[in-house]
């Protein structure tokens, strides 16, 4: 289980995080909800370590998370991280050896996962080559390739058409099956409300909601979840 409790950050004297507190449970798929600029990024970029929080705590199974635990995540950023003139193989390849996988066992996984992800015709072709929505689902595959414990995705979904969501929400899903933690950010709530099991929403740097899509469909069913996101 991943737990992020009272976590607060501000840039200069803005306050972006006021308290954060969720927990995104093992084999759940916790979509995280918010409009433009609620601190979802900020927020995941804190779980990750890439920046450091005022005050609060995550933790990964019960113990803070240190440098050496980045290993442990898969991570797909926000500002995407492909090297362009790279072929699509040889990339993902490429991010499972920096994880320590020997090189047969990184081609062979990473071969079933983008053909998993519908780009087993493009193995050989550059990254740059790749629309962007399959540049995305690259994006995936890097993020996955490894087996990470836990799994955290800023925006997965977006620019995505109907059948790459499809594709994405069952390797994600099967993902979570296996019994990792799996964060994805959102602001489409739509898609966060079909695809997930768990829901958290924020609003100017506050959790407004968070629990099961069914209990927060029970709680909240007269005024659906659109108000809490204001
Ligand atoms: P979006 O969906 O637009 O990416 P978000 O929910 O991911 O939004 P964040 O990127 O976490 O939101 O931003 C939260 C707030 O922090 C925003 O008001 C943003 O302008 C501000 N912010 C983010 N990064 C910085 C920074 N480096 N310096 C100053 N303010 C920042």
């Amino acid at each position: 289980m991943l737990e992020l409790n009272g976590i607060d950050k501000s840039y200069g004297t803005r306050k972006v995080l006021d308290g954060v507190t969720f927990t995104v449970g093992d084999g759940r798929m916790t979509g995280f909800v918010g409009g433009n600029g609620a601190g979802k990024t900020t927020t995941m970029r804190i779980i990750l370590g890439v920046l450091s929080s005022d005050a609060g705590t995550v933790t990964l199974q019960g113990s803070p998370i240190t440098a050496a635990d980045r290993r442990r995540f898969g991570y797909m950023p926000e500002e995407r991280g492909l090297y362009p003139k790279m072929k699509v193989l040889e990339q993902i390849v490429y991010f499972a050896r920096l994880h320590g996988w020997k090189a047969d066992a990184a081609k062979k996984n990473a071969t079933e996962l983008l053909e998993r992800l519908g780009l087993g015709e493009r193995l050989n072709d550059t990254v740059e080559s790749l629309s962007l929505g399959n540049q995305q689902r690259a994006q995936i595959a890097a993020a996955l390739v490894h087996r990470p414990e836990v799994l955290v995705l800023d925006e997965p979904f977006s620019g995505l058409d109907p059948i790459a969501v499809e594709t994405v929400q069952s390797v994600l899903t099967d993902y979570a099956a296996g019994g990792a933690p799996v964060l994805f950010s959102s602001h489409q709530l739509d898609i966060v409300e079909r695809l997930c099991d768990d829901l958290v929403i924020i609003a100017g740097g506050q959790i407004r909601a968070s629990g099961s899509r069914d209990e927060l469909r029970d709680a909240h069913g007269s005024t659906r979840y659109e108000l809490l996101l204001n």
